[in-house]
């Protein structure tokens, strides 16, 4: 096959152990899956969860033991971070029950779901699509993928961030609204998934902003933890 341009490459994340990556289809993101982020969000109660995307190449994918880099986005004077478990999924399915949904789970992340959120408020406020707040060039920075079979009890593990060594948010994904398998079933009734999607599943509270020059460190208890420096924008 032939192309009038060479096609971009597929986005892949590393895995854990093995040589092969994996290939990157689409970025799916839950919305105020943490009850006290809903809160310092302005929301209380469990509501049905609800979903966002980011583009596959969004991706800012940092290898074990190294340091990614992602640039200060324009637009912005209130760029945030969200630390989150990353769902890889291996197997595709529709309509898929919470009970089924650990067979279709490949692996897991640790994950950033960066925000430009004076611009999220702003299209909020007047009714608008979020993408201009959520899904920016490098808003999505990943670490390795471990396999389900290696990562020990995701669904109890603690979740931090900490920017130039200073703890921000700290957490649990026990702490969840809605669980892995759940945002599983829910997601699965709106869209088929495909191997290749990778789910953020949410932030605890604890979002602030970063500047040029800072370093986070996203940890997941049980995964290879992700380190990401803001460089200056472009
Ligand atoms: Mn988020």
């Amino acid at each position: 096959m032939s192309f009038v341009f060479q096609p971009t490459p597929a986005p892949s994340v590393p895995v854990v152990g093995q040589t092969e990556r994996f290939p990157v289809r689409r970025i799916y993101c839950v919305g105020r899956n943490y009850e006290e982020h809903a809160k310092e969000m302005g929301f209380t109660g469990r509501e049905p969860p609800f979903f966002f995307m980011k583009p596959a190449d969004a991706l800012v994918v940092v290898n074990e033991g190294e340091t990614g880099h992602m640039h200060y986005p324009s637009l912005t004077q209130n760029f945030h971070h969200e630390i989150e478990l990353v769902v890889a999924i291996g197997t595709g399915g529709r309509n898929i029950k919470a009970a089924d949904a650990e067979k279709h789970i490949f692996g897991y992340a640790v994950g950033l779901d960066m925000t430009r959120r004076d611009l999220q408020n702003d299209m909020k406020k007047q009714g608008r699509p979020w993408c201009i707040g959520k899904a920016f060039d490098e808003s999505a920075p990943i670490g390795p993928i471990t396999s389900k079979h290696q990562a020990l009890d995701i669904n109890n593990a603690n979740l931090d961030v900490s920017v130039n060594g200073a703890i921000r948010q700290n957490s649990n994904v026990a702490k969840l609204i809605w669980n892995v398998a759940e945002t599983i079933e829910h997601l699965s009734a709106a869209w088929e998934l495909q191997p290749g999607d990778l789910i953020y599943t949410g932030t605890p509270e604890g979002v602030a902003a970063v500047n040029a020059g800072d370093t986070l460190v996203g940890r997941v208890a049980g995964l290879v933890s992700l380190t990401v420096k803001v460089e200056p924008a472009l």
